[in-house]
């Protein structure tokens, strides 16, 4: 799949542009999904352990047939796991159910706004196991901009990605500004704004979009994949979920057009400034707390 666009981190590894996201996939329906993307061409993967389904997307990269070192698996710290120790202990609970030996790119899921002497141990921990080469790459998810302000005061390795919420409705230009000044990747969760589809209860909103239907319509390609293209074009990673064979093919099919300048600035100007996704600054231990199983 030499054709896949890559994308290179700060560290100089390298990862596919578009990934495959299995939030909400069910650990029964997860081993058939992943094995769908990955006969798809797909060979990033992105889960987390607070997803429940590690050890079922470790399953499908084994029966995939596809070669380990061909596929690029990220995952994710749940908060309750963050602290030296138990951040150590977390990426052997993430290995031991993935059943790999190095994870390509492990990320901090949360900031800890209120805890935030914890999100920086958690951290040094990612940077003992790069240091030690059990991940190729670190990164966290969801920090805003103060929180990569805290983290660079106290900690030496800039993320390679921050993983945040970014679609045609809530696009986060403060958050994009503040990872391409660090030299941070940033990676679009919900990049076809699958979070406002949990919100309305059904596929609307973006999909629906009278301007991004119209820029499909002249392209003869979908919605999706025309947001998916924005995403690429403005340089960022971006993680669709699907679990409809369809769909998944169609997310991957985005490699032969090109937006113009005036379409990328008319999907920019859709941002509405809501966002889908817990806000960053309440995020609390108490609040979303929650035990990770062992391995
Ligand atoms: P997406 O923007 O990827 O949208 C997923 C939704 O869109 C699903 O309901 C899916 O339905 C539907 N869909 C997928 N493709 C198409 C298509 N071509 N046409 C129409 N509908 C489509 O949202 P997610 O929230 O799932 O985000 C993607 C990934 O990002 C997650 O899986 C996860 O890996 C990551 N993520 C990370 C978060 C974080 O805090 N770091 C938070 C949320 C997500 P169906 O599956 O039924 O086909």
């Amino acid at each position: 799949m030499s054709s896949i666009p890559t994308l290179t981190l700060n560290n100089g590894v390298t990862l596919p542009a578009i990934g495959y996201g299995v939030f909400q996939t069910p650990p029964d329906e997860t081993i058939t999904a992943v094995e769908a993307a990955l006969r798809t061409g797909y060979r990033h993967i992105d889960t987390a352990a607070a997803y429940g389904n590690e050890r079922e997307v470790g399953e499908a990269i084994r029966r995939s047939g596809v070669d380990r070192s061909e596929i690029f698996v990220e995952t994710k710290v749940w908060i309750s796991d963050y602290g030296y120790d138990a951040t150590l202990h977390a990426f052997a609970k993430s290995a031991g159910k993935l059943g790999v030996e190095t994870i390509d790119l492990l990320i901090l899921h949360q900031a800890l706004p209120s805890r935030f002497d914890l999100t920086i141990e958690a951290y040094r921990a990612l940077e003992t196991l790069l240091a030690d080469g059990k991940v190729r790459a670190i990164g966290v998810s969801n920090f805003m901009p103060d929180h990569l302000e805290r983290l660079a005061e106290a900690t030496n390795v800039v993320p390679a990605v921050n993983q945040v919420e970014v679609h045609p409705y809530f696009r986060q230009p403060d958050v994009l500004a503040a990872d391409a000044a660090a030299g941070i990747l940033t990676q679009a969760w919900s990049p076809i704004g699958g979070i406002t589809f949990y919100r309305d209860g059904e596929h609307s909103s973006t999909l629906k979009d009278t301007t991004i239907v119209g820029i499909a319509q002249a392209h003869d390609k979908s919605p999706a994949q025309v947001m998916l293209r924005w995403h690429l074009q403005e340089g960022r990673s971006a993680i669709p979920k699907s679990v409809t064979p369809h769909r998944i093919e169609e997310n991957f099919d985005v490699f032969d057009f090109e937006l113009t300048d005036t379409e990328l600035a008319a999907i920019d100007a859709l941002d509405t400034g809501v966002r889908g996704g817990p806000e960053p600054a309440d995020v609390t231990l108490e609040a979303f707390g929650r035990d990770i199983p062992e391995a």
